[in-house]
């Protein structure tokens, strides 16, 4: 049986950084990578860009092909890890190949829900015409079918389903978008910043049907909870993820809303640490224990993970939900939670909205000219004490909140 010292499962976000934590502590010892996807890493955000023409394959690597030589990692493709044997330190791969480890990085990430619908064919990956869509192969199965008079149909308005709306509407006859939610993104923004975003992809000839599922799925044509019918030659399902934790789960390791780990990314398994997608974070905003599936907190657990793992003591202990995404033209910044009293103001740049509690900013959304947003993020990561600060220079003019305490009095007595 080969034994590695570093195994990684996942090739994605959450395994790169376990690379890169591993080689700040640890510049010698060989890495094995095992992923079940054929590629090398790749920037999964870019894959409604790839799919809309605006980014080349080759600028989709979420590093240079040369990363793996350079950090003298062995990487296996089209190779899924089926089992976990934390006992005696073991995993058996899908051609029942068994190797053992020393640490074991589980970077799993997620994998789309897909509702159980009437009529939704056994095996969705050979469809032609019905498609979940997270990952580079689910894009080019979508391109095959996507024709200039193709109508096409998206279940879910979160962030995936209107990326892929991005990607497609110029591209074919017709884009509607079904969701049972009342509104768009309705696990990002609440009504009035989701109405803005709703309005500007209508105008970009978007079609939406809200508070409104599909009960049947047929051959080219779908039915729905309304009594209508919409015709479809490209169904796209996408209603949300769910982290991958099933081989920590048969081994016996604790999940909650993701795998659990303690700060240093290690699960309840000895040896065995999780970065990801396919975790629970506890989110600093809301105190509360969330599945934060966000690329920057995959990335920078991966990295503390592969610290802990070749031996030096890191924590992750700043996780909190943070989106920066824009459709066709309209840029949107949120991060925190929506808890605490709310500050609103809009101009025809920017609509803006943030939150505040117990003298600490929780949350803020911006849409429009997002310039200045990366302060309150600084302000919510940082947990901020804003109890001597004017409200209304935070609200109209964050940048001064950028300098140091001492500077910032100074500017704000200037102010008054
Ligand atoms: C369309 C789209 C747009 C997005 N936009 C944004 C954005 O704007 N901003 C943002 O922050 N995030 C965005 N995300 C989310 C972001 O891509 C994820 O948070 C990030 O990719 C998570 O990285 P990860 O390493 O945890 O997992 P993943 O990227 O999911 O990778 C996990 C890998 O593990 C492999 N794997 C799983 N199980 C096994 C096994 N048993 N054996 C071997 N290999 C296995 C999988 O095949 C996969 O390659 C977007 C996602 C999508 C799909």
């Amino acid at each position: 049986m080969k034994k590695f010292k570093y195994i990684i499962i996942g090739n994605s976000a959450g395994a790169i950084g376990g690379v890169q934590g591993i080689r700040k502590v640890d510049q010698a010892s060989e890495i094995l990578i095992i992923t079940s996807e054929p590629w090398e890493t790749y920037s999964r955000p870019l894959i409604s860009y790839w799919l809309q023409g605006k980014v080349k394959r080759e600028k989709m690597h979420y590093r240079d092909p040369s990363f793996y030589k350079e950090n003298n990692c062995r990487i296996r493709y089209n190779t899924s890890v089926e089992k976990i044997n934390p006992q005696d330190q073991t995993m058996a791969l899908a051609d029942g190949e068994i190797i053992g480890y020393e640490k074991l990085l589980v970077a799993t990430g997620s994998i789309p829900f897909v509702p159980p619908i009437k009529g939704l064919p056994k095996n969705l990956k050979e469809s032609k015409s019905i498609f979940t869509f997270t990952t580079l192969a689910d894009a080019i199965g979508v391109k095959k079918g996507l024709t200039n008079d193709a109508r096409v149909v998206i279940l879910g308005a979160g962030l995936i389903g209107l990326k892929a709306a991005e990607a497609m509407v110029n591209q074919c006859q017709s884009v509607t978008v079904v969701d049972l939610a009342d509104r768009v993104l309705p696990s990002v923004l609440e009504d009035k910043s989701s109405d803005i975003v709703k309005k500007h992809l209508e105008t970009q000839a978007v079609d939406f049907m809200l508070e409104t599922s599909i009960t049947e799925i047929r051959d080219k044509e779908v039915l729905l909870s309304n009594g209508k019918s919409l015709p479809y030659e490209i169904l796209i399902l996408a209603v949300g993820t769910k982290p991958q934790c099933t081989l920590i789960q048969e081994a016996r390791g604790d999940i909650g809303r993701g795998i659990v780990t303690d700060h240093h990314q290690e699960t309840t398994l000895k040896n065995i640490y999780a970065a990801g997608d396919c975790t629970q974070s506890l989110d600093i905003s809301s105190e509360t224990q969330k599945n934060l599936a966000i690329l920057p907190n995959a990335f920078l657990q991966g990295e503390v993970a592969g610290m802990n793992m070749a031996g030096e003591e890191a924590v992750y202990d700043q996780a909190f939900p943070l989106n920066s995404v824009g459709f066709m033209g309209l840029y949107i910044l949120s991060a925190g939670t929506y808890d605490g009293v709310a500050y609103e103001t809009q101009t025809p740049e920017q609509y803006k909205k943030i939150f505040i509690k117990d003298n600490v900013l929780k949350g803020y959304i911006i849409i429009g000219d997002c310039m200045r947003g990366g302060i309150y993020t600084d302000l919510i990561r940082e947990q901020t004490d804003l109890s001597t600060i004017d409200l209304k220079m935070l609200i109209t003019s964050p940048q001064i909140m950028a300098f140091n305490q001492s500077s910032r009095k100074e500017k704000l007595a200037q102010s008054h």
